[in-house]
């Protein structure tokens, strides 16, 4: 069973994407670290984040495996991978390494922009999990807050809105519902009330597969 979580910036996509795969015994892609890893080459390198051709060539050199989130984490490498994630080119170079994850034998949990529309566009589940830009915002600022790196809470807002903006925006695998996912609102949930309204989307969908 493939099971594709996407949505904006801070909508609880990760953590609910773990805690599924977790659950269901799946493995998990995030694949936003793709992106992040590839931006994070480019600045290593002192390349333009735009730089398409140096861009490519540090999508190709990435391992699944071996992402060094802390340094993938940080408040600028969100904005710096949207950058490098609108180059088609970039994203035509990371599609072949996602979807073997996804093939993986008994199924994987992804998420990230464009896995229900454009990497898994045959996933069994599709979960679209948003959230008020205001909820995400604060979200993102306790993140800030509790790391010791506060960051005040409208410019968090302001960088999470510029980053909507571009994901959705762009011209190759903009950020979007697959027109057959389930919509999961956050806004007004916790941790716990999300998971399990995500898992009864994944058993709704599960129990509705041939054979
Ligand atoms: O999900 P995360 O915040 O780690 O993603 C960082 C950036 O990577 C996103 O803002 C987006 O531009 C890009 N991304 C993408 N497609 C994905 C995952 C992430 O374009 N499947």
């Amino acid at each position: 069973m493939i099971v594709a979580l996407d949505g904006p910036a801070a909508s609880g996509k990760g953590t609910l994407a773990r805690r599924l795969a977790a659950h269901f015994g799946l493995p998990h892609l995030d694949t936003g670290l793709l992106y992040r890893a590839t931006a994070r080459a480019l600045l290593d390198a002192d390349e333009p984040l735009d730089h398409g051709p140096a861009a490519v060539a540090a999508a190709r050199g990435l391992a699944l495996t071996d992402f060094e989130e802390a340094r993938l984490r940080g408040r600028d490498m969100g904005e710096a991978a949207s950058i490098v994630a609108a180059i088609p080119e970039v994203r035509r170079t990371l599609v072949e390494a996602q979807r073997r994850f996804a093939q993986r034998p008994g199924g994987a949990v992804l998420d990230g922009r464009d896995i229900g529309t454009v990497i898994c566009p045959d996933a069994e589940a599709k979960i679209f999990v948003t959230a008020s830009p205001q909820a995400r915002a604060q979200r993102r600022a306790l993140e800030h807050a509790r790391a010791g790196e506060p960051v005040p809470f409208a410019v968090v807002l302001a960088d999470i809105l510029r980053r909507d903006e571009r994901d959705a925006s762009r011209s190759v695998a903009p950020l979007r519902a697959a027109d057959d996912a389930v919509t999961l609102d956050t806004t007004a949930l916790d941790i716990a009330g999300a998971f399990a309204a995500a898992v009864a989307i994944v058993e709704a969908a599960r129990s509705r597969r041939p054979g």
